[in-house]
């Protein structure tokens, strides 16, 4: 037996009724691909919308995985990185799932990050109407974050996902060796998002990656562990919230400020998402401290682990990338809904425990940040 074969597979189901699906989760499983989307939908044929990279390494198993399940799937290869998520890129990707023949009935695969998660799951949403899709994420922020939940879009000259469905997976498949191949650089972004589970909804899964986070980073079953207790608190919130009309907004954690720094670097590779979300955190705890909130020594808590695996936590580090702290307040009233002139953030009370606060001092914002902006 393999040691793929003998690997754990986690289910983590997100109960939506009609809509609910599995996401699974296991070292090795994108052998099981086409089994798994045969026995969801017998009969179907598939296209397999991947980039340029992800193609040259993982796309050959991919198709031989669906093959094997008799599926005849036809690759469709979007260049890598954010630009695939224009207008000219998802024209593309609508069009050669029609000359695919793509029907109702058929399947798409998103075989990707979340780049190619958005723009296929997009391309789903709307070809014929709609169609399946399954997710399988490639990288580390895909397997935790964007492939659960069903947000789905591409971008527009106004913004970033400003043009999107919710259109719910019918599986995610989350093979983490696929992991193996991702630059470490790529692994610490995703890393953030996984902190952010801890710190907002479960201060003893943050305690646990305080202990283990070199297993997480070096492929032990404690990635899976991370990966899958992620999974597992997006697939509830998202069960009881689908379209954040409330709840879900607290995933948000650290986006407010990191959509912000991410805008002001223009989305460029100079500041990754996960990296904008991990200063975005450290700024959201240390701001609730500000409002005596938490602790300072908690704020430090959050701080000191995410600087531990790497990740950014200092304006300072970032400091060529970033603008004065008004155009900076612009990006995040842009962002955020301002409201009777307040801003709606996501603090914490503790580790493990935000809220949403919806009526924060824009004014009070501007001046933590400018100190912030000048700190060494
Ligand atoms: P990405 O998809 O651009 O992937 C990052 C880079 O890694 C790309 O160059 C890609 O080619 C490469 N790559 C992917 N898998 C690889 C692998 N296994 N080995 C080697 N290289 C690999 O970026 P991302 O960080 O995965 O996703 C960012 C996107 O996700 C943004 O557009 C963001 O808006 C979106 N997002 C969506 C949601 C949602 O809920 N829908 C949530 C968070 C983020």
């Amino acid at each position: 037996m393999t040691a793929a074969a003998r690997a754990e597979t986690t289910v983590v189901n997100v109960a939506l009724g009609a809509r609910a699906y599995d996401i699974v989760i296991g070292r090795g499983l994108l052998g099981s691909l086409g089994a798994r989307m045969a026995a969801l939908r017998p009969g179907a044929k598939a296209a397999i919308v991947t980039d340029a990279t992800v193609a040259r390494l993982h796309l050959a198993a991919a198709s031989q995985a669906l093959a094997a399940a008799g599926i005849a799937a036809t690759p469709i290869v979007v260049p890598a990185g954010e630009e695939s998520k224009s207008f000219a890129s998802f024209e593309r990707v609508c069009d050669a799932l029609l000359s695919a023949r793509i029907e109702r009935g058929d399947l798409v695969v998103a075989l990707g990050g979340g780049v190619v998660g958005d723009l296929a799951g997009f391309a789903a949403a709307v070809v014929r109407r709609g169609v399946d899709y399954v997710q399988v994420p490639t990288t580390l922020l895909a397997q935790v974050d964007s492939s659960v939940g069903g947000k789905t879009a591409i971008d527009s000259r106004h913004g970033k996902n400003l043009i999107g469905a919710f259109h719910q997976p019918i599986l995610v498949v989350a093979d983490t060796a696929l992991l193996d191949t991702l630059a470490p650089r790529e692994f610490r972004a995703g890393y953030a998002e996984i902190a952010k589970y801890g710190l907002l909804g479960d201060a003893a899964f943050f305690a646990w990656l305080e202990a283990n986070w070199k297993d997480v980073f070096a492929g032990a079953p404690a990635r899976e562990h991370a990966i899958a207790t992620s999974c597992r608190m997006k697939a509830e919130i998202v069960g009881r919230d689908e379209r954040e009309s409330g709840e879900r907004a607290l995933l948000n954690l650290g986006h407010t400020f990191g959509h912000a720094l991410e805008a002001a670097a223009g989305f460029t590779g100079r500041l990754l998402h996960g990296e904008a979300v991990a200063l975005g955190i450290v700024l959201a705890f240390a701001y609730s401290a500000r409002l005596d909130l938490i602790a300072p020594s908690e704020a430090e808590r959050a701080a000191l682990h995410l600087a531990a695996v790497g990740l950014p936590t200092r304006l300072a580090e970032v400091r060529d990338t970033l603008p004065g702290v008004d155009r900076l307040m612009d990006l995040i009233a842009q962002d955020k809904k301002v409201r009777r002139g307040k801003l709606a953030f996501i603090l914490v009370r503790a580790v493990g425990q935000a809220f949403m606060a919806p009526d924060v001092d824009p004014a009070h914002v501007r001046a933590f940040l400018a100190e912030k902006l000048d700190e060494p």
